[in-house]
């Protein structure tokens, strides 16, 4: 009887544990897909996240195509769409590689038992992540709380195994009824705001391993001076690949350590690289063992801190018009890509929280509807890093002065002129602090502030102080 094979997060056929695991049992394998928009809840994915998946999966269907087993695409809640089509076709066994989102957990233990209960072999697998969240603990047997000494106890296991090599063919030939990926509208139309995801991004496996191929090879020596740049392409942007699964960790720890064993002045750049990777692996152990993350501020303290209620000003920093250049400039990346930056992320997340005073959960529902690698691990322990209330986090009175942070780490306005062309003409000594240059070189550079750029939505010192009263309120609790 054949064997079901239930695709996830995991949208790829090499080093794929579950898939692995499927063919070996020698019987007819039937890939499934389900859209299951219902148990996530507010944490199905969001608008750019959407688009990611249909191409992501329309390249998945012609790679299973190419091996001899064609992708089954199902909608509806897991629980019930799972054992259908196992039930359908007949199925012996059911594969999958585990979630940890916490809406996740709790489905696939019921699925799990369910299909138990009907006789049928059903087994997870690890395709996710280096080290599972429950692997790596501390000397009391509890969870890590900060990263330094967990990314230790990490250097201390052995290293990853080696990932598994793509099929060679998927056994096929069940058939079993499949909706169309273009019936389930994930790709925006009227209007198509996805022209700019288009030319930055090529989801699927090919795409993703010719993004790591390309990071190793031009810009891996370059990382440790300018991952924190973001007018060049210092990092890998492989986090929306990571987050579907299109590359696994595993693949990209291999090739990162391959590639320093071969180049050995790379060596000390690759360990900077593996160690944000497993930064992921950190936001993965929070979310495990700490699921309230995404909805519940992490220190008790700051549930009582005195956020304001400021539509416009939310407004003012999604549509990236706040009036400082970086914070705009992210914004609006972040808008036409679907990916921004991570210290620019950095500098826009203390932005809202620190200057504007909003709640942090607003940013993460803005990331999360706009961004191609929303994933509920890395933006919900993010977002508290950034607001100084979570696990680990920066303290809250360390509040980034936006126009610093963009001469330091933009500092010739390259980005800026990028995504802020209103600003392309301003000279890099003022592009930071357009309100501070005088009139001559503003107008020299076409900018008339308040009419073809705005004036600064807040004054940074003046916010400042008001960040650091209103944490004073909450200081002793
Ligand atoms: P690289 O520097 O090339 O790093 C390689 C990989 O390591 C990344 O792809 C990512 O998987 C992981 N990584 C790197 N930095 C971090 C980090 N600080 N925390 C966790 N993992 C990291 N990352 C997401 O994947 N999804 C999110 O929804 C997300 N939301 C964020 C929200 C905020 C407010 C902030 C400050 C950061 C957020 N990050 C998120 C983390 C980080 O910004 C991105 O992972 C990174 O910018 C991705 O770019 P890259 O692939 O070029 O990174």
């Amino acid at each position: 009887c054949p064997t079901l094979m239930w695709f996830r997060s995991d949208l790829r056929v090499a080093d794929n544990p579950a898939l692995a695991a499927a063919i070996d049992h020698g019987h007819p394998v039937v890939p499934l897909f389900v859209l299951d928009e219902e148990t996530p809840g507010a944490h199905a994915p969001g608008g750019a996240a959407r688009w990611w998946l249909h191409q992501s999966l329309r390249a998945l269907a012609d790679a299973l195509d190419r091996l001899g087993a064609p992708l089954v695409l199902r909608r509806g809640p897991a629980e019930t769409v799972v054992p259908a089509v196992a039930a359908a076709v007949g199925a012996g066994a059911v594969h999958w590689n585990r979630l940890y989102e916490p809406w996740a957990n709790d489905r696939d233990a019921r699925i799990k038992a369910d299909l138990r209960a009907r006789g049928v072999h059903a087994e997870s697998h690890n395709g996710r992540l280096l080290a599972e969240p429950w692997g790596i603990k501390t000397g009391a047997d509890a969870p890590y709380k900060v990263f330094t000494p967990y990314w230790k106890a990490f250097r201390a296991r052995p290293e990853p195994e080696a990932p598994l090599p793509a099929p060679e063919r998927v056994p096929g030939g069940v058939t079993a009824d499949s909706e169309t990926l273009d019936a389930w509208g994930l790709t925006p139309t009227a209007p198509d705001w996805a022209h700019g995801l288009r030319a930055a991004w090529t989801p699927g496996e090919a795409g993703a391993h010719a993004r790591l191929n390309a990071f190793l090879e031009t810009s891996l020596a370059g990382y440790p001076e300018l991952r924190n740049r973001p007018d060049t392409a210092g990092t890998s942007r492989l986090s929306p690949h990571l987050h579907w699964g299109e590359v696994s960790p595993r693949q990209v720890w291999a090739a990162t350590r391959a590639r320093m064993a071969a180049e050995p002045g790379v060596e000390s750049a690759g360990w900077d690289f593996l160690r944000e990777l497993v930064w992921r692996e950190f936001s993965y152990h929070l979310l495990y063992w700490w699921p309230e993350i995404p909805e519940t501020t992490w220190k008790s303290q700051f549930r009582a801190f005195p956020w304001r209620d400021d539509a416009d000003a939310y407004a003012a920093w999604t549509a990236g018009r706040t009036g400082y250049p970086v914070v705009d400039a992210g914004m609006r990346e972040l808008w036409a890509t679907g990916w921004m930056h991570n210290r620019v992320r950095m500098i826009v997340g203390s932005f809202l929280v620190k200057d504007l005073l909003l709640p942090w959960q607003w940013g993460e529902r803005w990331f999360w509807d706009t961004l191609v690698d929303a994933d509920l691990a890395n933006n919900s322990a993010s977002w508290q890093w950034v607001a100084g209330c979570g696990a680990d986090a920066a303290p809250y009175f360390r509040i980034f002065n936006p126009v610093t942070q963009g001469q330091k780490f933009d500092p010739e306005g390259g980005y800026v002129r990028t995504w802020v062309p209103e600003l392309a003409r301003m000279p890099a000594k003022h592009i930071h602090a357009p309100w501070q240059a005088p009139p001559q070189v503003l107008t020299g550079a076409g900018v008339r502030l308040g009419e073809t750029y705005p004036h600064p939505v807040v004054d940074h010192s003046a916010a400042r102080k008001r960040a650091l009263a209103a944490f004073e309120t909450i200081k002793g609790g």
